[in-house]
């Protein structure tokens, strides 16, 4: 007789490994010395602060992304897929993706919400693996930093960008 597990409890299983791969070995990690948009993170409640760096085209397509700096696995695995998820993405669609995951973490956004039929058009494919943090509401910062910083960068906001 074998042990069944719940789906829910394996799935949890691979996030919880997804998160621990990108956080002991982040893709895209360095500076891009030719970046045209970047921003800081701060996360004073943890300690994280992040730089992130594009690379967008005269088509507003993202060629490149990349992040530096230091923090907790939380954050440094979410930069790590951000920077996967953003590569090959226009601006806006990356913007989407930053609006659809501040709703699905912290359930509230600063930013204009999307209309439901702009987030259910997004697949958050391997970012589910975040949404785990919402158990855990002192991390939500850490899971969403990356993604204001993303924001900013790409707003050309010229301030480092704070959780607080
Ligand atoms: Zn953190």
């Amino acid at each position: 007789m074998s042990v069944a597990f719940q789906d829910g409890d394996e799935l949890r299983e691979l996030y919880r490994e997804l998160i621990i791969d990108h956080a002991k070995s982040p893709r895209h990690f360095g500076k891009i010395d030719a970046a045209t948009h970047s921003a800081e993170g701060i996360n004073p409640l943890c300690g994280d602060k992040l730089t992130l760096y594009f690379d967008v085209d005269s088509n507003d397509r993202i060629r490149d992304a990349r992040f530096e700096g230091s923090g907790c696995a939380i954050s440094v695995a979410s930069a790590s897929l951000l920077t996967e998820t953003v590569i090959g993405l226009d601006t806006k669609r990356a913007l989407r993706f930053f609006a659809t995951m501040v709703n699905r973490l912290a359930g509230r956004t600063d930013e204009r919400q999307p209309d439901a039929d702009e987030i259910d058009e997004i697949d958050l494919g391997k970012l589910r693996a975040l949404e785990g943090v919402k158990e855990y509401p002192s991390r939500v910062k850490c899971a969403t930093l990356a993604w204001h910083a993303l924001s900013a960068a790409l707003k050309r906001k010229a301030e480092p960008v704070s959780t607080e």
